[in-house]
This record gives structure tokens, C-alpha cells and sequence, in this order.
């Protein structure tokens, strides 16, 4: 007689090798679970492939105008005119990340993940179709991240998102981005720094909705200065295709003409086709899958981690929450991923760093904090004589004296903010940040030197 010791042909299967997929199957086969991955696309997910590190690659590289310009007025002379090409920056991002895809699949390798190409598709809680290959697993893990969200108006297909912008053929002379969350400001301040003439289109009348205002408006602000068109309080209602480029219409009667339109109006759980109620997994308006704080669906097997929950799309918090589920199920040690202070970045230039709570949300929960706040050009451009400048403001429970927010905008902001990360989730006071000693001549310096309250931020009274 035989037994069948694995009544399953897996112990987990995550569907997505993305941030948060690649830590979970490691560290899950790590405690000795049998794991198999499934990737539709490329190994790295989203954050290697097209995100944050592709991102930040063209960041860098959109500096060197200025710098370069810079440079005279600290003596240097360079000679003849300094010339860009797009393709070689291109070519340069992608052999890096090339060798990131391959570390990643060499990971999962050494971990003795089995690794599946192809698209996976619930067939019922515990079955997974992989291409037309059906595979069996105790445990389930979502992991399929998020796509971008394109609003639907005539001409849509002429645009390009995210995505595509990492694989343009050339630099686009004229650029119109939609939206203006953190995806939309930094590709902003690339095509710009590049050289394209670049409009940011938002319906709103401020950017980065969910930042402290001082931040979005500040940065709008410094963007204005950079030669960047705001048309703010406008949706865009079409898009044509002409022999000279493409017209986009906008809600307001005006209409740019472009070389490229890009999207970045948000993005949508990846679940679409998955197969969901198949397994009889439960999701939200927008697609996005339920989950409890152990990541934990409503069906008991299956878990889901990172973009594809909505909870909070960055990937050191995906790779957090695969990290915490692995332990919970296979390492005997429940976690929960924490979601509170996550220090975040906007690469935009000049780039922002916070951590904590907004002014606006703190007021809503305290009802009144201490703002204190400093804003002064930064020493290098005293000589360059460029008109940016640096704010940064700590916002202080007044009761307990704990900072519980810090926003800066200036050069270095998020490199700043993710070391003060560690002092506000210690839950350090304002006494504290006072006692400690400057490093100097730093910008950071300010941050233990602000000694006068600038205001007292309230909830404002009702209206009698
Ligand atoms: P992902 O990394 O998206 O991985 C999901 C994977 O699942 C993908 O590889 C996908 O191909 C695969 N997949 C989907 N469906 C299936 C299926 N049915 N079968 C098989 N495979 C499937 N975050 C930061 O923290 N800092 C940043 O600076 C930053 N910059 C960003 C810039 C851009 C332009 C974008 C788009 C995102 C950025 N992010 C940044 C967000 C970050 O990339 C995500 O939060 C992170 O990648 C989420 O990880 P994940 O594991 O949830 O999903």
C-alpha cells in the first residue's frame, strides 16, 4: 500500500514574484516549506523591473543638466556642449536591471523554490492553473501587485503609463503627464530635467493628495520655477493623433499638443482574470483582496500580501508583510507586518522625505499640535544661485511632547527621513530631538535646531 505523504504538490504557492512574493517564497522555504512561484511577466515584480529602481536610475540621471550647469559656479569649466542621449540611458538601465532579474531568479534557486513561467489562475482554494498546467498546493499566497489605472476617453490607446516609459525609443521633446501622486511629480521632474517640455494635467488644484500640504505646495512651487506647466483643475476628455504629435482635450477647453501623453492616474489591484471567486476569495470595490491583519483572506488557506490588498503600496511594506506571513505559517511565530510610521519618499526634485503623521491628520487626531518649522536655501546654492529652497517641519503632540511627523523637501530629504524613521517609531520627544547635537555644516542640522514654535495648528471651531 502507498501513502501519500503530500496529499499537495506544494506547501505554498505565491502567485506573483514580486517584492513581496519572492520574500515570502524565501523565507517560507527557508523554514523548510515545499514552494513553487508563478511569474507572468518577470522575476523582481514590479519595483525592479518598472519601478522604483528603474525610476530612480532616471532620476539620477536627470540631475546632471543642472549639476552640470552648476558646476561653473564653483570654478569648473566644461568644455563644449554637454549632449544626452536617451538610448545609451536606456541601454544602461536595463543591463542593471538585467543583473537584478538574474540575482532574483538565483535567490529563489539557491532557496530551492521551483519557479513557474506563465500566468496563474484559481481553479478552486487549492488548485492553480499555470498555462494550462494544473498544480495543487496547501497554502496560497496573492501576491500579483497592482497595474496601472487608465481613465477611459477616446484616444486612451495613444497613451503610455509608467510601463512604457522606462522603454520609450527616444526622449519626448514635449510631455504631458496626467496625474500628479508620486509616480506623476517624479516622472515630471525626469522628462523635465531631461529637457522635455513638460506638463503635469491634474484635476485638482494641488499635488500629492495624502502628503502634508506644505509639501504638495511647496513642490508645486518649485516645479513652476523649473520651467514645468502646472494645468491644474483639468481631466483630460480625449486624445487625438495628428500628423505633428498628439492634441489632448482637456475638461477646461484647453487642449496641449504633445509628443507623448503618460498616465498616472493611480493603480488597480492585479486581479482581473484570477479567478478569485473560483476560490471563493472576497475583494474589495477596486478589486483589491481582503485580508486581516495576518494577511489572512476570508478563505482560510490563502493569504495575500503587498499592492494587491491596497493597504500600503511601497515595497519595503510588501516585502514586511511576506516576510511576517512566512513566519506565521511556516515559522511558527506569528507576525503582523506594521503599518504605522512608515517613512516614504517622493523622488521628485527637489525630493521629499516624511514620516508620521501629516499636519492635517494630526490635528484630527490630537485636535491641536505644535508646528515647528525651518526654510532656507541650501548652502550650495548660495553659490549656484538657483532659487530652491529647503522646508522641513516637526509636528509635536503638545501633551506628550512626541514628534509625530516630520516632512522635509529639500536635496537628501529621503535619505534624512529614513534614519529620523528610527527616532519617531522609538516615539522620540521634542526634548530629545533638542538634546541632540548638530552635525555641521549639514541641512539636517536644522532638525535639531528648531527652538521657536512657529504656530499652534488647530481644528477649526464650528461654524456658529
Ligand atoms: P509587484 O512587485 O508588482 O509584483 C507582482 C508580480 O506578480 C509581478 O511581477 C506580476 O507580473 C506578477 N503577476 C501578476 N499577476 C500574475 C498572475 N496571475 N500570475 C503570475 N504572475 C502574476 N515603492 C517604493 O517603496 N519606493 C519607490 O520609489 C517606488 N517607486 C515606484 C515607481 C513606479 C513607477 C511604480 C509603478 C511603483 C513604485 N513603487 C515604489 C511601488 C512598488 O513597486 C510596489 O509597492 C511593490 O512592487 C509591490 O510589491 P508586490 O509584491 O505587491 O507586487
Amino acid at each position: 500500500m502507498t501513502v501519500n505523504v503530500h496529499p499537495y504538490d506544494y506547501d505554498l504557492f505565491v502567485i506573483g514574484a514580486g517584492s513581496g512574493g519572492v520574500r515570502a517564497a524565501r523565507i517560507s522555504a527557508g523554514y523548510g516549506a515545499r514552494v513553487a512561484v508563478a511569474e507572468e511577466y518577470r522575476v523582481g515584480g514590479t519595483c525592479v523591473i518598472r519601478g522604483c529602481v528603474p525610476k530612480k536610475l532616471l532620476v539620477y540621471a536627470s540631475h546632471y543638466h543642472d549639476e552640470i550647469a552648476d558646476a561653473a559656479a564653483f570654478g569648473w569649466t566644461v568644455e563644449g556642449t554637454p549632449r544626452f542621449s536617451w538610448p545609451k540611458l536606456i541601454a544602461a538601465k536595463d543591463r542593471e536591471i538585467d543583473r537584478l532579474n538574474g540575482l532574483y531568479i538565483k535567490g529563489l534557486e539557491s532557496a530551492g523554490v521551483t519557479l513557474m513561467e506563465g500566468r496563474a489562475r484559481f481553479v478552486d482554494a487549492h488548485t492553480l492553473d499555470v498555462g494550462g498546467k494544473l498544480v495543487t498546493a496547501a497554502t496560497v499566497l496573492i501576491a500579483t501587485g497592482a497595474t496601472p489605472e487608465v481613465p477611459a476617453i477616446p484616444g486612451r490607446e495613444h497613451a503610455i503609463t509608467s510601463n512604457e516609459a522606462f522603454h520609450l525609443a527616444d526622449l519626448p521633446g514635449r510631455i504631458a503627464i496626467v496625474g500628479a501622486g508620486y509616480i506623476a511629480v517624479e516622472f515630471a521632474g525626469i522628462f523635465a530635467g531631461m529637457g522635455a517640455k513638460t506638463t503635469l494635467v491634474h484635476r485638482r488644484a494641488q499635488l500629492l493628495r495624502g502628503f502634508d500640504d506644505d509639501m504638495a505646495r511647496r513642490l508645486g512651487e518649485e516645479y513652476v520655477q523649473k520651467g514645468i506647466d502646472l494645468h491644474l483643475s483639468a481631466t483630460p476628455t480625449a486624445i487625438d493623433k495628428t500628423a505633428s504629435g498628439l492634441v489632448l482635450h482637456l475638461s477646461d477647453g484647453h487642449s496641449l499638443e504633445v509628443d507623448q501623453v503618460m498616465f498616472a492616474t493611480g493603480r488597480r489591484p492585479n486581479t482581473k482574470g484570477l479567478g478569485l471567486e473560483a476560490a471563493g476569495v472576497d475583494a474589495g470595490a477596486k478589486g483589491e483582496v481582503l485580508v486581516d491583519l495576518y494577511s489572512r483572506t476570508n478563505v482560510p488557506n490563502i493569504y495575500a500580501v503587498g499592492d494587491v490588498t491596497d493597504r500600503l503600496a511601497l515595497t519595503p511594506v510588501a516585502i514586511k508583510e511576506g516576510h511576517a506571513f512566512a513566519d506565521t505559517v511556516f515559522g511558527g511565530r506569528p507576525a503582523v507586518a506594521d503599518h504605522a510610521d512608515v517613512p516614504t519618499a517622493v523622488f521628485s526634485q527637489p525630493p521629499i522625505g516624511t514620516v508620521g503623521l501629516t499636519e492635517a491628520e494630526a490635528v484630527e487626531r490630537y485636535g491641536a499640535v505644535d508646528i515647528y518649522e525651518a526654510g532656507f536655501r541650501p548652502m550650495k546654492h548660495t553659490l549656484t544661485g538657483r532659487q530652491t529652497r529647503t522646508y522641513m517641519k516637526l509636528i509635536v503632540e503638545p501633551r506628550s511632547d512626541r514628534v509625530v511627523g516630520v516632512h522635509m523637501i529639500g536635496d537628501d530629504a529621503p535619505e534624512i527621513v529614513q534614519a529620523l524613521g528610527i527616532a519617531i517609531k522609538a516615539g522620540a520627544t521634542k526634548a530629545q530631538f533638542d538634546r541632540t547635537v548638530a552635525v555641521h555644516p549639514t541641512a539636517a542640522e536644522e532638525l535639531v535646531l528648531m527652538r521657536t514654535k512657529a504656530r499652534t495648528a488647530k481644528a477649526e471651531a464650528p461654524a456658529a
